[in-house]
């Protein structure tokens, strides 16, 4: 058998037919044996003209279908992706190396927003003022934008693809999805489930690819809108050019998210919560809590049983029966880089309490394993303070009072999530008026927000205004018309007399 016989199938998905063309590639490995599992292929501008082409051709059509009838074929697509639902988080344990626990949360996750989409005959109600005037009335009406676009992250390869083209679509909105090359293979199974559903051809479309196929999408004239979840970096890039190219854009961007334990914090509980916020999907969400701001002496209380948690993960291949508590990272350079960012912490002084790096896994030496690492007396001006990690490494500062820790946490560029563990809720109410994150936990280490709630990252954690998520994603795939009428014909009730 050939080397290449093995390898999945990533072929791209335009005009409703399934096409595998002659392209450059990049290797899509599974993170757990560092096996090469497909190639994905580098789509350009001739794959993504071709996508949008069909998708602008798919949208009158699409436009002028009932919101009942295109929630229907959603509520189909539910069913299909519960169906398929093993054999989905399979994918994503798979190509990403989550635990197939992980797998399922994040499945779940996205499901959720197929579910959101199901009611979108409800969410598009406009609004009606009867006599605005006298005998003229004013109604809102919420009509779809055309094409849009979804440029996705390799860290959750089912659930963030999700976060966009059911609502879109939903909405009214054909699409053309551009998944991470590095995990295309869950967008490809979503979108034959999708087609099996019987959206009609056009509406949805993937292409693979780098830079060149994002571009193209960026600056195509009849791209109207554009979600982007990924790095910081990107995010901003994706947001200058496809604004100054007339488009309506959403670009969530990276995080460094701070949890702050108080003195009186439960030490157990706490302890477990930190350890999942820390080391749940190796680090790489861009929710995870990666810096404790130990108030007082939350650190002499906790540091002994945390310490304790990390070094009992156990670390493995996820792509068998039997799971480990934690998968590998996505690939061999990330693993050398989030090293590499432990060790700069190291040289300037902090100290790496529970050492991840050099884990061993005798069943998978070629994957991409790092253990659960935590390091202490992390100062403010180092890069491993400044610089979002992604990988299962928890910083631990330690802080005076909360004041000090809420500076810390408002110092930070990002701006997407941050948490407090207390029993006072004098100090969770201080807590939560004054921090500068747009997602808040109070004893809860992950606040994620779920399909009905917007993701509310702010500053360099999203560029844009209307969020993904929930109703202000109904407003970023509409647009609004207000119609003001009025009736001539005499005086009211002449029609009613003949
Ligand atoms: P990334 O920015 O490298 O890639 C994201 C997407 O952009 C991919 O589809 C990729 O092909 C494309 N891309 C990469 N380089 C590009 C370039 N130069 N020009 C145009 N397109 C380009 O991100 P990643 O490494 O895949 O994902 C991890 C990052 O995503 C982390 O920073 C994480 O915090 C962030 N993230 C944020 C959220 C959120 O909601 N805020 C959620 C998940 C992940």
């Amino acid at each position: 058998m050939s080397a290449t016989s093995t390898l999945s199938p990533c072929p791209l998905f335009i005009n409703g037919e399934w096409v595998h063309p002659r392209l450059d590639s990049t290797p899509v490995f599974n993170p757990s044996t560092g096996e090469v599992i497909a190639e994905c292929p580098a789509g350009g501008a001739p794959e993504v003209n071709a996508a949008v082409a069909a998708a602008h051709d798919a949208f009158p059509a699409w436009r002028e279908t009932p919101p009942v009838e295109r929630a229907r074929v959603f509520f189909r697509y539910r069913q299909l992706v519960e169906q398929h639902f093993d054999q989905l988080c399979r994918t994503v344990s798979r190509e990403h190396g989550k635990t197939h626990a992980e797998a399922r949360g994040s499945v779940f996750r996205g499901l959720e927003n197929i579910e959101y989409a199901c009611g979108v005959p409800s969410l598009l109600f406009g609004d009606t003022l009867e006599n605005l005037a006298r005998n003229v009335d004013c109604e809102t009406i919420l009509q779809p934008l055309g094409v849009c676009a979804g440029i996705t992250p390799f860290n959750f390869p089912a659930m963030v693809p999700l976060w966009m083209y059911p609502l879109a679509i939903a909405c009214g909105n054909t699409f053309v999805l551009k998944p991470s090359e590095k995990v295309p293979l869950s967008a490809v199974l979503l979108v034959e489930l999708l087609e099996k559903a019987g959206l009609p051809k056009g509406v949805i479309n993937l292409v693979h690819g780098g830079r060149e196929a994002v571009d193209t999408l960026l600056t195509h004239p009849m791209v109207r809108a554009v979600s982007f979840v990924g790095s910081t970096p990107i995010a901003k890039h994706i947001y200058e050019t496809g604004t100054r190219h007339g488009k309506r854009v959403q670009a969530n961007g990276g995080a460094k998210n701070y949890i702050v334990i108080m003195p009186d914090a439960d030490v157990p509980k706490t302890v477990e919560a930190l350890a999942a916020a820390a080391f749940g999907c190796a680090g790489e969400r861009c929710m995870a809590g990666s810096t404790a701001l130990a108030v007082g002496k939350a650190a002499e209380r906790l540091l002994p049983s945390l310490v304790e948690a990390a070094r009992a993960i156990k670390v493995g291949p996820t792509d068998r029966e039997a799971q480990p508590d934690m998968g590998p990272v996505i690939t061999a350079q990330h693993r050398d880089r989030v090293m590499s960012l432990v060790a700069s912490g190291e040289k300037e002084g902090a100290k790496v309490v529970a050492d991840g790096r050099g884990v061993k896994v005798p069943d998978a030496p070629r994957g991409f394993y790092l253990g659960a690492t935590v390091v202490d007396g992390v100062q403010a001006s180092m890069t491993l303070a400044r610089e979002e990690v992604f990988g299962p490494v928890l910083n631990v500062m330690r802080m005076d009072d909360l004041g000090q820790a809420i500076t810390q946490a408002n110092a930070s560029a990002f701006g997407n999530g941050a948490a407090i563990f207390t029993n006072s809720g004098a100090a969770a109410r201080e807590f939560k008026h004054r921090v500068k994150a747009g997602m808040v936990g109070i004893n809860v280490g992950v606040p994620a927000t779920m399909a009905m709630f917007p993701f509310t990252g702010w500053d360099a954690s999203f560029f844009g205004d209307l969020h993904i998520q929930g109703r202000e994603a109904v407003q970023f795939y509409t647009q609004q018309k207000v119609v003001t009428s009025r009736w001539f014909g005499g005086e009211v009730g002449d029609v009613w007399k003949k």
